[in-house]
């Protein structure tokens, strides 16, 4: 094997695989350095986004949403089902399943591109060397022309609450938890803390979610926030505002955890608790001395807007620079990077970068929330469109949430679009092809949605921005 490439990426996450995918596309010599291990101790390429976050939270969230539709759904539909039940020995390992498919496939998309798979460490050295240690601990110094840090984020972990598995866990213990815990705790309402919060309620825990925020979902539309506030409500999330967890610790099977809000101090007994209060940049072991690269103060390490770090020829991309931690936005800037690198165009619109919560109903947004607008003081106008007025949310039995536009007042761009609602994460796609393309409200109105279909709503809700909706009243 050669010890010179083109392009070395360390990282073979959603960030660092597809940059490196795309370096062998474009005919650069091109090797990906991976150092995830699974618990057995095998090697896997995918980051945390395939081995233990987006892939394996979306199958147990479909597999509980299954159980639950089924269990008070049905019935409305005229289906007899007796006895629903579960088993999550069976829901592990069909979502183990669909992991292990996920990261082999990359394997195989390596091979297709031309791309050098080294399972092991990588250390960026001054001068774009890269020391890679293999797992039986031999070292190997390669060099390459260019150089792509792409190492992810880890759980942020509370001094308050530090994790001491089984009792107190980050995410991938909750994904991985073999039985329900009666009484599940959480720290933090975002959105590892909504998901993984919702599979264990439907499946039966009772679950008490504190957040530290007076507001539920800040980052969110408000008028999106209180809606989803009240369908978790109903659901049975007891979600406690200003909740500020000053101690956990274990004690026999159980946590004693330990919080204050206005009302004073207060404590709250669990099986399990979950700590989902954030993620920080994972640079450990990364950096020798000399190489260039800097940090900024929260650990990012620092690029420009092209994911140019400080050190020529080395770039960085994903969960470990500045920008929302999401698997999307990693992979963009992955395949910008390599694009660059080859000579070709590349930019990031980190303008229309789409959110999704995967709860039921599902969230998703893009662009600007009302109260970011309002501050902003551009003129503006806002349509929704309830699911209750949508013929196919009624004929789902989903006709739960709203569309919502929000479009200038003066030129009619659209700044944002907020979903919550059925299949929500796949609606929004249309809202961010035409913020991409700078379309107008208009543009939304006068483009023919097929009936009866979900993406009407987005159609009804342009309208609505200009008070023409057809299928429910105009306010
Ligand atoms: P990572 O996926 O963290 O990958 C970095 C890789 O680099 C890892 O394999 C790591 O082992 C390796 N590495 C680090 N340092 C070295 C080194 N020195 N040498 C060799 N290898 C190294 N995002 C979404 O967009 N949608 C979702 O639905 C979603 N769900 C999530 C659910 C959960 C429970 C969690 C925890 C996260 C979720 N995310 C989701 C966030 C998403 O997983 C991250 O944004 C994404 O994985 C970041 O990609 P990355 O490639 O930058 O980093
Ligand atoms: P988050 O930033 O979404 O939410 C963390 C929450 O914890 C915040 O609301 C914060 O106020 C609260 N918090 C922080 N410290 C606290 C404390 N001491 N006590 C109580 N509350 C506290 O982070 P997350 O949910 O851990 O997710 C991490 C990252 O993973 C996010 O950036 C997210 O984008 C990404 N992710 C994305 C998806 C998705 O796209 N569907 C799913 C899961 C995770």
């Amino acid at each position: 094997m050669a010890d010179s490439f083109d392009v070395i990426v360390i990282g073979g996450g959603p960030a660092g695989y597809p940059a490196a995918i795309r370096a062998g596309q474009n005919k650069l010599s091109v090797a990906c350095i991976d150092q995830w291990r699974n618990r057995d101790g095998s090697y896997a390429f995918g980051g945390t986004c395939l081995n233990a976050g987006c892939i394996p939270s979306k199958a147990l969230l479909e597999s509980s949403e299954l159980y639950v539709r089924a269990r008070e759904e049905f019935a409305a539909h005229g289906i007899k089902v007796a006895d629903v039940g579960f088993d999550v020995a069976q829901m592990q390992k069909r979502k183990a399943g669909i992991v292990k498919t996920s990261t082999q496939g990359i394997t195989a998309l390596f091979k297709a591109s031309g791309v050098t798979a080294l399972q092991g460490h990588g250390k960026l050295l001054p001068g774009r060397r890269v020391q890679f240690t293999a797992a039986d601990g031999t070292q190997r110094e390669l060099t390459a022309k260019h150089v792509i840090l792409a190492s992810g984020s880890a759980p942020a972990e509370l001094k308050v609450a530090p994790f001491k598995a089984p009792h107190i866990i980050d995410s991938w213990g909750a994904l991985d938890l073999p039985s329900v815990p009666k009484r599940l705790g959480v720290i933090g309402a975002g959105v590892i803390g909504l998901e993984l919060g919702s599979v264990w309620r439907r499946l039966g825990s009772e679950v008490t979610v504190l957040e530290a925020l007076p507001d539920f979902l800040a980052i969110a539309d408000q008028q999106l926030a209180k809606e989803a506030a009240r369908h978790f409500k109903k659901q049975g999330l007891d979600i406690r505002l200003g909740a500020k967890v000053s101690a956990a610790k274990v004690s026999g099977d159980a946590v004693e955890v330990s919080y204050e809000d206005a009302q004073g101090t207060h404590s709250l007994t669990v099986d399990r608790l979950i700590v989902a209060a954030g993620r920080r940049p994972f640079t450990a072991d990364l950096l020798a001395d000399g190489t260039g690269v800097t940090l900024d103060d929260r650990g990012f390490i620092q690029v420009d807007e092209h994911c140019r770090t400080a050190a020529e020829g080395v770039w960085a991309v994903g969960d470990c620079v500045r920008g929302p931690m999401l698997a999307h936005k990693g992979k963009e800037e992955g395949v910008m990077v390599a694009d660059l690198i080859a000579g070709h165009y590349g930019e990031v619109n980190y303008k229309a970068i789409p959110s999704v919560i995967y709860t039921a109903p599902e969230i998703a947004w893009v662009g600007l929330t009302e109260e970011q607008v309002k501050s902003s003081g551009r003129p503006y106008k806002v349509g929704v469109f309830p699911f209750l007025a949508s013929g196919r949310a009624r004929a789902m039995e989903q006709a739960q949430g709203f569309a919502k536009i929000i479009a200038a007042q003066d030129d009619d761009e659209i700044l944002g679009v907020h979903i919550i609602g059925p299949m929500a994460g796949e609606l929004i796609a249309e809202a961010v092809l035409a913020m991409e393309f700078s379309a107008s409200s208009e543009d939304l109105q006068r483009t023919i949605h097929a009936h009866p279909t979900l993406s009407e709503a987005l159609h009804e809700a342009a309208l609505a921005a200009d008070k023409r909706a057809i299928d429910s009243i105009n306010r």
